[in-house]
């Protein structure tokens, strides 16, 4: 009887402690990107790519549609979410700088509630990483095929190792490995499982490289952009599709650091067809050319989108398969957006939408209702906030974002933010595009280039292309008046430093043509 009843006590106790872990500290997986744009995750856009994958998580949970970025570049990206800060807070403003991780991070926070922290993929902060039980990085970019990476964890210097295969399998299969062998079951964890793909070069896997051959993309409407009626900064970047993809970005010339069997299987899937554009290419007209090349490289990106969201659907099978997937919240986005034609371009850095931004998509049963939708403005500001809450964890005062959790609810707050602020850094720099910072209220927004001292102003219902700036307008000069102040306000309750003077000739814009121009492809 004796026994009986102590029994039963275990068998309340550890009933209630699985209820608790279940209400209180739910598994987080967060799943991420580097450069995936909306236009390519069927759950936002099936015109190019079906990713069915991606699409259970909006199928079974939360998309949101407005998902901005503060400054849409890759290191500055991640430092927003480790921190839930700002670029000129966190000091992270631009890739090169190196992130300063004896600050607070929210991984740091979660570990000290008793969960277990790991990053598995792409880190690119230069920084070895804080505040994680383990860690098994790429060293900075990383390749597509054969990463070295970094692998370490809290009391463990980083060791490197070498790595055959397809970077994206590769970081599935280690992703999936510390679930089922390495991480600690009695504790809630949280896992930042992190792709390379689909950024630049866009190098598809062995699985995918003939995939979409016989299929024609779409083009967008802007594909042929002449950057009339806009700023300056619009027409002299370096990010055409046009003039600034170089032959290996277009694979006219193999990846050189394949094994002997991948660059034998590269070469039967490329060497055919390039042979054959090389044959047409003095015949072709400059529109033409173009067209070619808008159809290599949007391809090749949706190639690595397919290993993606392949890596995806094994994850999130496994979650199934353990009984892990009803306490478990599983979020999915990308540093920031991208552009897939749209403006004659590739790459990212614009305040304009396709890489303001990002796709968002959370599922956590019980909580979140299937197959909803949510347009309220959010970011990537949030997500540290978000990971908190979701774990119990009281969200520090100087973290800028907002919790999600009530959104996931469906409780969006009466007083949720209905302005963004952005701020773009890094010029000079890749691709040149000029610094700017802004303000978007969802239908209208405003840019400031400010070391050119020019502004645009776009009505984002009557033109959502942003082809069209109204700035100055006399049928305009209430809302750029309302914008204006907007943004004095977003940039003091942000605490921006008024930006410094630059320094003599440091944002003069190298002359076109000169120096860093790419052999043309
Ligand atoms: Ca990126």
């Amino acid at each position: 009887m004796q026994f009986f009843s102590r029994f039963v006590v275990l068998i309340v106790l550890v009933g209630f402690s699985s209820l608790l872990r279940a209400g209180d500290q739910p598994n987080i997986l967060f799943i991420f990107t580097d450069d995936h744009c909306e236009q390519a995750l069927s759950a936002y856009d099936d015109t190019r790519i079906a990713t069915p994958n991606l699409d259970r998580i909006a199928n079974d949970g939360m998309k949101f549609t407005r998902c901005y970025v503060t400054n849409g570049i890759c290191g500055p990206s991640r430092a927003v979410i480790q921190t839930g800060k700002y670029s000129h807070l966190n000091g992270f403003i631009r890739n090169g700088n190196t992130f300063d991780g004896s600050q607070q991070t929210f991984p740091k926070l979660m570990r000290g509630a008793g969960y277990e922290t790991a990053v598995i993929g792409k880190w690119h902060l230069k920084s070895t990483p804080q505040g994680f039980d383990y860690f098994d990085v790429l060293v900075g970019q990383g390749p597509y095929y054969n990463p070295p990476m970094i692998h370490g964890g809290i009391e463990a210097k980083g060791t490197q190792r070498s790595h055959t295969g397809y970077t994206t399998d590769i970081i599935k299969d280690k992703a999936l490995a510390w679930l089922k062998e390495s991480r600690d079951p009695e504790k809630p964890f949280m896992l930042m499982f992190q792709h390379k793909a689909p950024h630049r070069n866009w190098q598809p896997g062995p699985k995918y490289l003939n995939w979409l051959d016989d299929v024609t993309i779409p083009e967008p409407e802007t594909l042929f952009d002449d950057y009339s009626n806009r700023a300056s900064a619009a027409a002299n970047q370096t990010m055409t599709i046009k003039e600034h993809l170089t032959p290996v970005d277009l694979k006219l010339v193999a990846p050189t650091n394949l094994d002997p069997y991948q660059l034998e299987v590269w070469n039967k899937a490329y060497h055919k067809k390039n042979l054959d554009y090389l044959s047409r290419r003095d015949s072709m007209t400059e529109k033409e050319v173009i067209q070619w090349k808008y159809q290599r490289y949007v391809k090749d990106y949706l190639r690595c989108v397919k290993s993606v969201d392949d890596s995806v659907g094994e994850v999130l099978d496994y979650l199934k398969a353990e009984g892990l997937e009803e306490n478990t919240l599983v979020i999915y986005s990308s540093d920031q957006g991208w552009y897939l034609g749209e403006h004659g371009w590739f790459d990212k850095r614009w305040m304009y939408e396709e890489s303001l931004t990002t796709p968002l998509l959370a599922k956590w049963p019980g909580v979140i209702e299937a197959g909803t939708t949510n347009d309220s403005i959010v970011s990537n500001l949030d997500f540290a906030e978000t990971f908190l809450d979701a774990a119990g964890v009281d969200v520090p005062a100087d973290m800028q974002g907002e919790s999600l959790v009530p959104l996931f609810k469906g409780e969006t707050p009466g007083d949720w933010r209905s302005s963004f602020y952005y701020h773009y850094y890094e010029f000079p720099g890749a691709h040149s595009v000029a610094r700017h910072f802004g303000v978007t209220d969802g239908s209208h927004k405003l840019i400031h280039y400010y070391h050119l001292d020019e502004w645009e102003l776009f009505d984002l219902e009557a033109d959502p292309e942003e082809l069209n700036s109204v700035y100055g307008t006399s049928d305009y000069a209430g809302k750029e008046a309302e914008l204006k102040a907007e943004l004095d306000r977003l940039r003091e309750y942000y605490k921006v430093p008024e930006d410094p003077m630059p320094q003599p000739g440091e944002f003069d814009r190298k002359p076109k043509g000169k120096k860093g121009k790419k052999k043309a492809a």
